[in-house]
C-alpha cells in the first residue's frame, strides 16, 4: 500500500541529513542569524548542546504572521527561483533547517522586528501544536532555543558521543562560522561559563587576534598572509609555515565565497604546493579564502551545502596550488619541529 507519510516524518527524515549532532543546530541556527543581518550572536549549550542550544542574535527578527511559516518544510525568504538559486548569496536557502530541528526537539522561537512594541514567541515538540505565537519579552532580533535533541529518535540519540566530544564539535561549528565573518561578533557559552567572546574586529590587527584565540597563538606566530589574485581568482588569508606541521588535518579552514568548504580538491591542491617542503605525514595548517564568480561554483550540491562543485575544477586547483607554491618558496626554510598536539 502506497501513502504519503506524515509531515513529522519527512522531517525526521530530513534531519536525519542535515541535523546528525547539536553542531549542526548550532551551524543552521548561527547560519541563519547571519542571514538575518546579525552583527552580534550568541550560542549558549548545555551538556555539550544535549540539553540546550539556544542562539540569540539581534537580526531582523521575523514578523509574528511568518513565525509559524519559517517551520514549514521549503519555506524561505531567500530564494523565489532557479535564477536565484545560481547566484545564491545567503547561507540558507532549502528551507530545510527549521522545520528538520522542530521535528526532532522541543523548540521555541521569540523574535522581534525593530520598530515592534514587543516580541512574539512560538514553540513545540517535535511540531508545532499551537501555530499563533503569543507575545513575549525580546530586544529586536531573534532567539531560537532548542532543548532535548533527539528526545523522539532514540535511535539517533544513540550515536552521539560523550558531552565532552559533541561540545567539541559545537564549538568547532562555530568557530567555522566566526573565521569567515571578522565583522560579526559571537559568544559561546558551555554550562554558564564563557568559553569564547569575540567583538567584531574590524581591520588587521584584529582579524590576527580573532584569528589566534580560535587556531592558537603559535598558528599566528607561525603563519604568513597571503593575498594573490591570478586567474580571475582572489585568494588571501594565512597558512602557516611548514615548520608548524601537524600531526592532524586539524586546523585547515578553506572558504569559498565565505562558505567554508570540505572539498578534496583545495585540499589536494594545497597538500601539492606543501610536498617539497613537509614531511607527507605531516599536515599543513591554513585559513584560506577563495574568492571567484559566484556563477563558477555551484553549492547546491549536498543538504549540507559544505561541498561545492567548480564549474572549472583545474583552474581552481592551479591558481591554489600556483599561489601557496609561490609563497612557500619565497620564506626562508626553517626546520620541522614535529608537534604533538
Ligand atoms: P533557510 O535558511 O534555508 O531559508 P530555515 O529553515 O533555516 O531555511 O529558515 C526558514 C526561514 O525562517 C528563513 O528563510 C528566514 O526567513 C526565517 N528565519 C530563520 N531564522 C531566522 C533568524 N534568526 N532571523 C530572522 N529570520 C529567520
Ligand atoms: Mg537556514
Amino acid at each position: 500500500m502506497i501513502r504519503i507519510l506524515p509531515d513529522q516524518l519527512v522531517n525526521q527524515i530530513a534531519a536525519g541529513e542535515v541535523i546528525e549532532r547539536p553542531a549542526a543546530v548550532v551551524k543552521e541556527l548561527v547560519e541563519n542569524s547571519l542571514d538575518a543581518g546579525a552583527r552580534r550572536i550568541e550560542v549558549d549549550l548545555e551538556r555539550g548542546g544535549l540539553g540546550l542550544v539556544r542562539v540569540r542574535d539581534d537580526g531582523a527578527g521575523i514578523e509574528p504572521a511568518q513565525m509559524a511559516l519559517a517551520f514549514e518544510r521549503h519555506a524561505t525568504s531567500k530564494i523565489k527561483s532557479l535564477d536565484d538559486l545560481e547566484r545564491v548569496a545567503s547561507l540558507g536557502f532549502r528551507g530545510e533547517a527549521l522545520p528538520s530541528i522542530l521535528s526532532v526537539s522541543r523548540l521555541r522561537m521569540t523574535s522581534r522586528r525593530s520598530g515592534a512594541g514587543h516580541a512574539w514567541t512560538l514553540g513545540g515538540e517535535g511540531v508545532l501544536f499551537a501555530r499563533q505565537p503569543v507575545p513575549a519579552a525580546h530586544p529586536p532580533g531573534t532567539s531560537i532555543e532548542v532543548r532535548d535533541l533527539f528526545f523522539n529518535t532514540p535511535a539517533r540519540r544513540k550515536f552521539l558521543k560523550s558531552e565532552a566530544t559533541e561540545f567539541r564539535h559545537a564549538q568547532n561549528a562555530l568557530d567555522r562560522i566566526a573565521l569567515s565573518r571578522f565583522d560579526v561578533g559571537f559568544a559561546l557559552r558551555h554550562n554558564q561559563r564563557r568559553v569564547r567572546d569575540l567583538a567584531p574586529a574590524d581591520g588587521a590587527p584584529a582579524r590576527r587576534a580573532r584569528v589566534a584565540s580560535i587556531c592558537g597563538e603559535d598558528f599566528i606566530a607561525q603563519a604568513v598572509e597571503i593575498d594573490e589574485s591570478r586567474m580571475g581568482m582572489r585568494l588571501h588569508g594565512w597558512v602557516g609555515l611548514p615548520s608548524f606541521a601537524r600531526s592532524q588535518a586539524d586546523l585547515q579552514f578553506f572558504y569559498v565565497n565565505g562558505r567554508l568548504v570540505r572539498d578534496r580538491l583545495p585540499g589536494f591542491a594545497l597538500r601539492r604546493a606543501f610536498a617539497d617542503v613537509m614531511h607527507s605525514a605531516h599536515h599543513p595548517a591554513y585559513v584560506l579564502y577563495l574568492e571567484l564568480d559566484p556563477a563558477g561554483v555551484d553549492v547546491n550540491v549536498h543538504p549540507q551545502k559544505t561541498e561545492v562543485r567548480f564549474r572549472d575544477g583545474g583552474r581552481v586547483h592551479d591558481m591554489l596550488f600556483g599561489a601557496v607554491h609561490q609563497l612557500l618558496r619565497g620564506v626562508r626554510p626553517q626546520p620541522e619541529q614535529h608537534r604533538v598536539m
